[in-house]
């Protein structure tokens, strides 16, 4: 072994031995967010970089006789271990935290987002529209009469609706409207769109639920779904768009008011 290898094996080491140092020094840190999975893998990839350099070392200081390609072996071990882990570390345990970020803040009923990802979401819009012109309109509806379709038909009919609800609200939004289950049956979307079209928005939702959603129990029995829906928009109903949501829920009352089944923007 010429002395340039020597060199070369002892920098190997060194780096190896930094390597080790880096991962120990980290690893009490990350370990609470990793599984058990990603965290054996490390232990054989750490363990594969360990075998290798004591070959080497081994090698180097004439001591056994370990068969030819084994540190190589080793390091093989390492690398498909490291890179294994890895993936598992940045991919699948993150898209996992991502699921569970979305569970902790949606209605596991119907799927849709809870009141405090709206408060979140309209926190982010403030600052986004303090430096540009996008629209926004908040429509607040709420389910006519639900107290009595839940007497008449049982808990897990108005479970259903409050599904089909969700579901007639979410067709009906665009990919970045955010919609909410503010409360048992009182649903919120946060549109981008100006006064005029959420009104529109607003008729046609109401329209669809009426239509789409009202139950046929029997030939004999027919109940209608409705909601009554308020409407407020930024800047024409409020400078700060965290007043909007009070704006719209009390004219949902109005509509209410007015006799249910309608829309009612102010
Ligand atoms: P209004 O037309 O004035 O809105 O009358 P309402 O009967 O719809 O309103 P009220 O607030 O009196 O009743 C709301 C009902 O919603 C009461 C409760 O039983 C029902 N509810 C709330 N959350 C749930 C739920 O998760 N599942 C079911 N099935 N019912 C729910
Ligand atoms: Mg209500
Ligand atoms: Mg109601």
């Amino acid at each position: 072994m010429t002395e340039i290898q020597i060199l070369l094996e002892v920098l190997n080491g060194l780096l190896a031995l930094g390597l080790l140092y880096f991962v120990a020094r980290t690893l009490p840190i990350i370990r609470m967010e990793m599984r058990r999975r990603s965290r054996l893998l490390f232990a054989i990839a750490g363990l594969g970089v360990i075998a290798a350099q004591a070959v080497s070392i081994a090698r180097l200081a004439g001591i056994g006789m370990a068969p030819e390609g084994t540190g190589q072996a080793f390091l093989a071990v390492f690398l498909g271990a490291f890179l294994f882990g890895l993936y598992e570390l940045l991919v699948v345990e993150q898209k996992e935290v991502k699921d569970l970020e979305h569970r902790s803040v949606t209605d596991s009923l119907t799927g849709l987002y809870d009141r405090s990802y709206l408060h979140h979401h309209l926190l982010r819009r403030t600052k986004e529209l303090r430096y540009d012109e996008h629209d926004l309109s908040i429509l607040f509806a709420d389910i006519d009469n639900f107290k009595p379709y839940n007497d008449q038909f049982g808990h897990a009919a108005g479970d259903d609706v409050l599904k089909r609800v969700a579901e007639a609200l979410t067709r009906e939004a665009r990919v970045d409207d955010v919609v909410v289950r503010y409360g048992g049956e009182e649903f919120v979307i946060a549109a981008g769109v100006d006064h005029e079209n959420a009104v529109r928005m607003a008729e046609r939702i109401r329209t669809t639920i009426e239509v789409r959603c009202s139950v046929q129990f029997d030939p004999e029995i027919q109940r209608d779904v409705t909601i009554s829906i308020g409407v407020a928009s930024w800047k024409r109903d409020a400078q700060n768009i965290l007043e909007l949501v009070p704006i719209a829920d009390q004219r949902m009352y109005e509509a209410k008011r007015k006799g249910k089944n309608r829309v009612y923007a102010g």
